[in-house]
């Protein structure tokens, strides 16, 4: 074999293996967003490069398996579920979530993809809802907040802030000003779990006339907080 054979790629090999490393893929309700209520199937990538101080999915930062993303494909269709979340974790995080994606997508799902806005989404599919959140400071995040995702962000995306106390709902507030948040995608307010009462942050909404949509976990009503629901 010639030095140049040698580094040549065979045109006839098989492509590397598309994988990813999988915390758990479960049917469940959907909790969130527009998409509330809708039996889904959830697959959770394995993974997340922040550390947001009331994360609820830190079982999601290490471990999981690595799956074929035919495999995972193949896995939601045995559902028979037309609505597909990829959560995590932060599902960007691996590079390979986009084909997933649009491999779904192909497959003639409802797909939506939950973010922590930290990562470029302009590689997603644009048939994919994206929902994606703004990092309020009560996170110990907010300075990861990639802005020029808003001018990648679709009308019918949705943008979600989690709020911890009313400083991060003075900062929601003016980031609805700042990037006219409400005028161009649906905006979720969503409370911590123990950090602000929900009725409260309704409150501060009613009287303040936010064009926002108050949520809280539907999920979490029906099942607490465990994984696999
Ligand atoms: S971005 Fe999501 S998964 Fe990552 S630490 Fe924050 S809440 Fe947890």
């Amino acid at each position: 074999m010639t030095e140049q054979n040698a580094t040549v790629p065979d045109a006839d090999a098989a492509p590397a293996r598309e994988r990813l490393r999988i915390a758990e893929i479960f049917h469940s309700i959907q909790g969130e967003a527009d998409a509330i209520g809708w039996p889904s199937v959830f697959v959770r990538l394995t993974g997340c490069p922040l550390r947001c101080v009331w994360c609820d999915t830190e079982y999601a930062f290490h471990g999981g398996q690595w799956h074929d993303i035919d495999e995972i494909v193949a896995e939601v269709a045995s559902y028979a579920t037309r609505h597909v979340c990829v959560t995590g974790g932060e599902p960007l995080a691996q590079k390979r979530c986009p084909i997933l994606l649009r491999k779904l997508c192909d497959a003639g799902h409802a797909v939506s993809l939950e973010t922590s806005g930290s990562i470029d989404v302009s590689v997603v599919d644009p048939r994919v809802g994206i929902v994606m959140d703004l990092k309020a400071p009560g996170s110990g995040e907010s300075a990861r907040n990639l802005w020029s995702n808003l001018d990648h962000l679709k009308p019918g995306d949705q943008v979600k802030i989690v709020i911890a106390d009313r400083a991060d709902y003075d900062w929601a507030c003016a980031q609805l000003v700042e990037h006219r948040l409400a005028e161009r995608w649906m905006v979720l307010f969503s409370p911590v779990h123990g950090k602000v009462a929900p009725r409260e942050l309704a409150e501060w909404i009613l009287a303040d006339r936010l064009p926002v949509r108050f949520q809280m976990q539907l999920h979490k009503v029906l099942w607490g907080n465990t994984p696999g629901k």
